[in-house]
């Protein structure tokens, strides 16, 4: 039986809006997602021995259901009653627990895969309709490209993609809990909401200034505070000419947006420097809509 090859996309924010806290302690949100070129890959093939079988390149990663790929094959054998096993492999080049979305994006690459491989027929939205149950990030991820992400992740709009350009990605060594950030957030009339709307018609528009002018995170207000690093690294970017830099997700990843590959790649060594401010870092480009 053969097996099938699924490039599994990082994503940042260029835009992360939170509206309210909800009653049952979800937050509603107002994103621009942008997937990236820098990608899992994920291999899956169908086996006769019975059960999942998971293996990943990089050691610390849980193999089990401690893994959300491997809840998602799970949830896929429950519910379609699949009786034979299927063996995943995940080469793994997302940062871990950077605010890329590396968990979510696995999880919707294997939804994808049972899909195919057990010929369940699912659509778009069935198959979001699933992911959502595993996390608030799997119905974008299962989307593969670029969207207004709204409620609490589920519901996406999409939009042209960030026109072609460098962008340098750096992770400084420490850890975010997304949900303590959440929790920290304070909604008063201090925070400076981003222009979501405003960039969304920068996007449409093919307005790479438009888009860059416009960068913000309203989760920055909690994790920079904590980690003043993240700072230093925006710093560095826009004084190697970066268009703007901001942090992803609930962080501590920045990334910088470039209009030209010299600086893009000048930042990249002042940044990968031995005793520099990071300590992963990547030059990538934005991923190209894939249209469903
Ligand atoms: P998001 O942007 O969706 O908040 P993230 O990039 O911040 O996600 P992940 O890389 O998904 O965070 O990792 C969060 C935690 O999930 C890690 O501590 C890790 O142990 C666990 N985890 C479970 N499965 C995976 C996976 N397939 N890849 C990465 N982390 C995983």
């Amino acid at each position: 039986m053969s097996g099938i090859t699924i490039a599994a996309p990082a994503k940042i924010n260029l835009g992360l809006d939170v509206i309210r806290r909800r009653p049952d302690g979800y937050h509603e949100v107002r994103m621009i997602m942008q997937m990236l070129d820098l990608h899992d890959t994920v291999f899956m093939e169908i086996t006769s021995e019975p059960g999942i079988h998971l293996t990943m390149d990089l050691p610390d990663l849980p193999t089990d259901e401690g893994n959300i790929a491997f809840r998602a094959a799970d949830v896929m054998m429950k519910r379609f009653g699949i009786r034979e096993g299927v063996r995943i492999h995940i080469e793994k080049r997302i940062p871990v627990a950077a605010g890329m979305a590396g968990g979510s994006t696995d999880c919707a690459a294997v939804l994808d895969g049972m899909n195919s491989l057990f010929k369940l027929g699912l659509d778009r939205q069935a198959l979001m309709d699933i992911g959502v149950t595993l996390g608030a990030d799997v119905p974008y991820c299962l989307l593969r490209q670029t969207a207004l992400s709204e409620g609490i992740g589920e519901l996406l709009t999409p939009l042209p993609a960030l026109p072609d350009c460098p962008v340098l990605i750096a992770k400084p060594p420490v850890s975010v809990s997304t949900g303590h950030v959440y929790q920290s957030l304070k909604l008063d009339e201090s925070i400076r909401h981003p222009d979501i709307d405003g960039m969304a018609q920068a996007l449409k528009a093919g307005d790479l200034h438009g888009v860059t002018g416009r960068l913000g995170n309203v989760l920055e207000t909690v994790t920079v505070k904590e980690h003043p690093v993240i700072e230093d690294i925006k710093k560095i970017m826009i004084s190697n000419g970066a268009l703007g830099a901001l942090m992803s997700g609930s962080g501590p990843t920045v990334f910088g947006i470039y209009d030209n590959e010299a600086s893009a790649k000048m930042a990249y060594e002042k940044l990968s420097a031995q005793g520099g401010p990071a300590g992963q870092v990547y030059l990538t480009r934005p991923g190209k809509n894939c249209g469903f």
